[in-house]
């Protein structure tokens, strides 16, 4: 058991910093937002005032933040606060959940080396019923021998796990599985226009899909709310708004060509546009409905 630090108690981090209190590991939290560690520490851990205060003494820290900024700003800190590098122990395993650009996390893992940290990129997929049921599916990127520190961690907040190279791996792998996420959304999105406007019965369309060479996960999770116009977050658009933005730099910076990623972005974009960025990613329905001047009833 270790004892660990968790930054970033928010939908995705609250669950799992308490699944891991709950496994018996000492587990510290930290958030700007007090209300973040409540879950943390009905699990049995405990809240802490500072940054420095929960990471001082831990042999594991992990951060579960929104985006590049925000792991910038716990990992480096500032002049007068310090950040993780500045008061985590030498030694200590730094394991960074986020989704962010894979050029940061390897600024990151670099700058970690320098301070005798090892680190991790481990962004996840799952959602937060995933993190709830702490099933996640988790991309790593860094050196063998701190995937395999690291894995009494992983198996307790996920079912899945797999090294996929080196820093910065596991947000490339990351973004890869989040174009795939976007694609099938606007592909759901556009046969259900497409079945509406022809009058033919959606629901049972999708049903029979469903059980076909065009089954997914997403239809199967997803279909009855996208049919009934409910986009309760889930997942927002203006995070998937930001994975796209990721997703399209990794191709530029990879020297590839991907244009159904950048057509998937431009019609996310337009939802965000259209201020729908704080509903579910399957709310990308009302673009695809508004295109063909179909308003949505939601
Ligand atoms: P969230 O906004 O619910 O949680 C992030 C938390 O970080 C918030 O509680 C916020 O107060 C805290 N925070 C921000 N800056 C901080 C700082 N400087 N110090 C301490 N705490 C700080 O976001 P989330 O949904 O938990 O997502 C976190 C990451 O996981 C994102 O990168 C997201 O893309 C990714 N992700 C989310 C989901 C999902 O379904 N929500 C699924 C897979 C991956």
């Amino acid at each position: 058991m270790s004892t660990i630090a968790f930054i970033g108690l928010g939908v995705m981090g609250g669950p799992m910093a308490a699944h891991l209190a709950t496994a018996g590991h000492r587990v510290t939290g930290y958030d700007v937002v007090p209300a973040g560690a409540d879950r943390l520490v009905a699990a049995g851990g405990t809240a802490a005032a500072s940054l420095a205060e929960a990471v001082t003494e831990a042999e594991v820290v992990l951060t579960m933040l929104p985006q590049d900024e925000h792991v910038e700003a716990v990992v480096f800190g500032d002049e007068a606060t310090g950040g993780v590098l500045r008061h985590a122990r030498p030694g200590a395993l730094l394991v960074d959940f986020s989704t962010i650009r894979p050029e940061t996390s390897v600024r990151i893992a670099e700058a970690g080396r320098e301070h005798g940290l090892r680190v991790l990129d481990a962004p996840v997929s799952g959602g937060e019923r995933g993190a709830v049921d702490a099933v996640l599916s988790i991309m790593v990127g860094g050196a063998e021998e701190d995937v395999a520190a690291a894995r009494p961690i992983f198996e307790t907040v996920g079912s899945t796990y797999a090294r996929v190279g080196g820093n910065g791996a596991g947000q490339y792998v990351k973004a890869a599985n989040q174009l795939i996420v976007g694609g099938t959304y606007a592909l759901v999105a556009e046969a259900i226009v497409l079945m509406e406007a022809a009058g033919v019965d959606a629901a049972a369309g999708l049903d029979v899909i469903a059980g076909g060479l065009a089954a997914s996960r997403i239809l199967d999770l997803k279909r009855a709310s996208m049919l009934a116009r409910e986009f309760a977050p889930g997942f927002r658009i203006d995070l998937h708004h930001k994975d796209m933005g990721i997703a399209t730099a990794a191709a530029r910076s990879a020297e590839v060509s991907l244009p159904m990623t950048a057509l998937v972005a431009q019609l996310i974009a337009a939802a965000r546009a259209k201020g729908h960025g704080a509903l579910d990613h399957s709310a990308l329905l009302k673009i695809v409905e508004d295109l063909s001047g179909r308003a949505s009833a939601a």
